[in-house]
């Protein structure tokens, strides 16, 4: 847990640290789970028995809006995983920045403004 006295600009560092980690592996996209048959005659998963799976498959917006995807190989799917989740966090640190930013940019211009009137000669 982090103090709740953290100054804010040891805050948006911090922050900024996390958005860089985070920002290196995002993958964007949602995850859907299918369960396939195989092409094996006989295989249980032609019959009664359970389909293989599951493959994931990642499908997103791409340039012009069209919806695109692909599957994921089974030996990276944990990572894909947990890359989707990044973007996610992403998103939500994201928006914790921006207020910081905001109240950053509100406290310096009160400053200059409290600078200018009493600084004026
Ligand atoms: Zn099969």
């Amino acid at each position: 847990m982090k103090a709740p006295t953290d100054p804010p600009a040891e805050q948006r560092e911090q922050l900024l640290r996390q958005i860089d980690q985070l920002a290196r592996r995002a993958l964007f996209g949602t995850i859907s789970e299918t369960y396939r048959t195989c092409g094996t005659p006989g295989c249980c998963c032609h019959s009664d028995g359970p389909k293989h799976g599951p493959h994931l498959y990642v499908s997103y917006r791409g340039d012009k809006g069209k919806t695109t995807g692909y599957y994921v190989p089974q030996a990276i799917q944990a990572q894909v995983r947990e890359s989707i989740e990044a973007w996610n966090q992403l998103q939500s640190h994201l928006r914790r920045l921006a207020e910081l930013n905001k109240e950053r940019l509100m406290e310096t211009h009160r400053r200059k403004k409290r600078t200018f009137a009493t600084g004026s000669n």
